[in-house]
C-alpha cells in the first residue's frame, strides 16, 4: 500500500522511492547485551529488508556477558558466538562506544529511525541507605563485579583484601559469584580471564570467612541450585552452617514446587547431615569458610579508630505477611558481625537515559507492553531496563524475542509507518562527528578482541582484557 505523501509524487519517482529508501525499514538498538542481540536476531529474521543499527556506549559488545556474568563460568558466555553472527549480518551495523543520552539524545535517534528499541540494561546500584554504607571498602557487588571482570570504569576501585572477614548482603546469585570469587583459590583463579591487576590483588588476600546475610529465612534464599552446589563443592574451603536454622525446612519441602523443592534439599541435607566421605575429606582440610545468616537487616557499617570497617550491626528480624510473601520487620534486637569487607548485593537498578521517557521509579523499568513502551508509538524496550534485574540469559532471549516480534509486527501492519523516508545511522554518524565521538565498528571490536585473546594464551588464559578505555580505542583503530 502507498502512503499519502507518495501518491503525490510522479509514477517513476515513487516506485524507485520505495524500493530504494521508504520500504527498508530503519531499526536501532540501544545496547548491545542478550536483550540488544537477541531483538536484533528477532528483527533481522523476521523481516526480509529491516536495516538494525546497535548503539553501545562502551568499544566493546555484549554486556554483562562480559563483563557480570563470572570469570570461572566461561561456557555460559558461548551465546558470544551467536551474537557475532548476527553482528556479522549484512543488515546489521555495531555503533559502539556511543552513548544514548549523552553523545546522541533519544529525541535523534526517534527522528532518525523508524523504530527505537532501548535494551540498555540496569546498571545502577540499589544503596542500602544506612550509616557507614560511604566508608571505604563498603562497596557495591555491582562495583566488585566490574573490578574483577575488567569493566573499565571499575578498574581502579580500591578494594582492601587485607581482613580474614567479608560479609556480603543478600542472598542471590550475585551474592554467591562473588563470595566464590573471594574463596576460590587462585591457581583456580589464574586460569579464568580476570585481569592480571586484580589476580595480584586476590593472590594477596587474607579473607578466610565469607558471610551471606539474608534478611529472611533460609526458605526464601533467591540464589539457585547450581550455583550452591559449586559452594558445597568448593576446593579448599567449608560451609559453617547453624543446623538450627534448617530445622524446620524438612517441614516445608515436601509441598514445594520441583526446583525449590530441590534447592532446598541440598540446604538442608548441607546443614544438617554429615558430609560423604569424600567432601569431609576436603572440608576437613579447608583453610577458607562461606555461613549463612538469615533474619538479620544491616542498620550500620561500623568503623575502627583509623576509619576502616570493622562489622556491620545487624538488626533481627521477624517475618510478617501471607505465607510464601513473607517480609521481614526488623526489631530492636541486635547484634554485630565483625568484618573488614561489605558487599552489598541486593539487586542492580535501571534508569532513564532520556528525561523525556517515561519511566516507573518503583520498578525503575520503562513501562511497557510485551516490549511496546505506552503511549509511544515506534519506541520498544527489552531485557532487564524493559522487565527489572531480574532473570537469566535465557529469559532476556525470550524478552528479546518478544520485542523483536512487536517491531516487526508493528511494521508489517503500518502501526509503524516506514513510508516516510528516515535516514538512519548516515543522521546518527553526521551528528557523532560533530560531536568528536569517534565510533567503534564491529570490526574493530574484533581487533581489540583478537589482541586480548592473544595476550591471554602467552598467560594460559581465555584472554587478557584491556581495562582502559583509551587504551581499548586505540587497539581498535
Ligand atoms: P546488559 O547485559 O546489562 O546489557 C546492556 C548494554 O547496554 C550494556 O552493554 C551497556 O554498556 C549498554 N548501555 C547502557 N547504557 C547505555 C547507553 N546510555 N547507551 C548505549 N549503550 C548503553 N545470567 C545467566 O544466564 N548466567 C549467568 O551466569 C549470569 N551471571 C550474571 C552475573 C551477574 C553479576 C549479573 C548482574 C547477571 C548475571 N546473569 C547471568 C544475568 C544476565 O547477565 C542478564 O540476564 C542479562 O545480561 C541482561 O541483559 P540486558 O541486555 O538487558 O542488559
Ligand atoms: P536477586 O536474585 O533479586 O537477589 C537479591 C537479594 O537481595 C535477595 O536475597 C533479596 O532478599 C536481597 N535484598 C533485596 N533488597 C534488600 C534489602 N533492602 N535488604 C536486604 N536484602 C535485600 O538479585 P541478584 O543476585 O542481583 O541477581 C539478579 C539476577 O541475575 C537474578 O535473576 C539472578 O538469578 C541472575 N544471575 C544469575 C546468575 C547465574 O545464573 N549463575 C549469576 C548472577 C546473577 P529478598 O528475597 O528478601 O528480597
Amino acid at each position: 500500500m502507498l502512503g499519502a505523501s507518495r501518491m503525490l509524487m510522479p509514477r517513476g519517482a515513487v516506485l524507485v522511492h520505495s524500493v530504494c529508501m521508504s520500504t527498508v525499514p530503519q531499526v536501532c538498538v540501544v545496547g548491545s547485551g542478550p536483550a540488544g542481540f537477541y531483538t536484533a536476531q528477532q528483527i533481522l529474521k523476521s523481516h526480509a529488508s529491516a536495516q538494525v543499527d546497535m548503539y553501545e556506549k562502551l568499544p566493546t559488545p555484549f554486556g554483562l556477558v562480559r563483563y557480570g556474568v563470572a570469570p570461572d563460568h566461561q561456557e555460559v558466555k558461548n551465546c558470544i558466538h551467536t551474537f557475532t553472527q548476527t553482528a556479522l549480518q549484512d543488515r546489521f551495523t555495531f555503533l559502539g562506544n556511543v552513548e544514548v543520552g549523552c553523545d546522541v539524545t533519544l529525541d535523534q535517534l526517534r527522528e532518525a529511525y523508524h523504530s527505537v528499541v532501548l535494551a540498555y540494561g540496569a546498571a545502577e546500584d540499589r544503596p542500602l541507605g544506612i550509616p557507614g554504607e560511604m566508608l571505604p571498602n563498603v562497596l557495591s557487588a555491582r562495583c566488585f563485579v566490574g573490578w574483577y571482570n575488567g569493566l573499565p570504569e571499575d578498574a581502579n576501585i580500591n578494594v582492601n583484601l587485607d581482613t580474614d572477614s567479608a560479609v556480603v548482603v543478600g542472598q542471590g546469585n550475585v551474592a554467591i559469584d562473588v563470595a566464590r570469587i573471594l574463596l576460590t583459590s587462585i591457581d583456580i583463579l589464574k586460569k579464568t580471564d580476570i585481569p592480571e591487576s586484580v589476580l595480584a590483588s586476590l593472590a594477596e588476600s587474607r579473607v578466610k570467612r565469607v558471610t551471606l546475610v539474608g534478611r529472611r529465612g533460609p526458605e526464601h534464599v533467591a540464589f539457585t541450585i547450581k550455583e550452591l552446589r559449586e559452594m558445597v563443592n568448593l576446593a579448599g574451603c567449608r560451609p559453617s552452617l547453624q543446623p538450627s536454622d534448617y530445622q524446620h525446612l524438612r517441614h516445608l519441602i515436601p509441598n514445594l514446587p520441583r526446583p525449590r523443592k530441590r534447592l532446598l534439599e541440598l540446604l538442608a541435607k548441607t546443614a544438617l547431615e554429615e558430609p560423604n566421605p569424600k567432601l569431609a575429606a576436603s572440608y576437613a582440610s579447608a583453610v577458607r569458610q562461606w555461613s549463612l545468616q538469615f533474619l538479620r537487616s544491616p542498620v550500620e557499617v561500623l568503623a575502627s579508630e583509623d576509619g576502616s570497617v570493622s562489622g556491620l550491626k545487624l538488626a533481627k528480624n521477624k517475618l510478617e505477611g501471607k505465607k510464601g510473601q513473607e517480609r521481614a520487620i526488623t526489631t530492636e534486637d541486635k547484634e554485630i558481625l565483625e568484618c573488614g569487607l561489605v558487599l552489598r548485593s541486593i539487586g542492580y537498578r535501571g534508569h532513564a537515559v532520556d528525561a523525556s521517557l517515561p519511566f516507573d521509579p518503583h520498578t525503575a523499568t520503562i513501562p511497557n507492553k510485551e516490549g511496546r513502551v505506552t503511549g509511544n508509538p515506534g519506541l520498544y524496550v527489552s531485557g532487564w531496563i524493559a522487565t527489572g534485574p531480574v532473570g537469566v540469559i535465557l529469559s532476556t532471549m525470550t524478552s528479546g524475542f518478544t520485542t523483536g516480534k512487536a517491531v516487526v509486527a508493528d511494521i508489517q501492519t503500518t502501526a509503524v509507518d516506514i513510508n516516510q523516508h528516515k535516514e538512519g545511522k548516515t543522521a546518527i554518524q553526521r551528528v557523532l562527528a560533530e560531536k568528536g565521538v569517534r565510533i567503534v565498528s564491529f570490526k574493530q571490536w574484533q581487533q581489540l578482541d583478537q589482541h586480548e585473546m592473544l595476550a591471554g594464551a602467552k598467560l594460559g588464559k581465555p584472554r587478557e582484557k584491556v581495562t582502559n578505555l583509551h587504551r581499548m580505542m586505540e587497539l581498535s583503530q
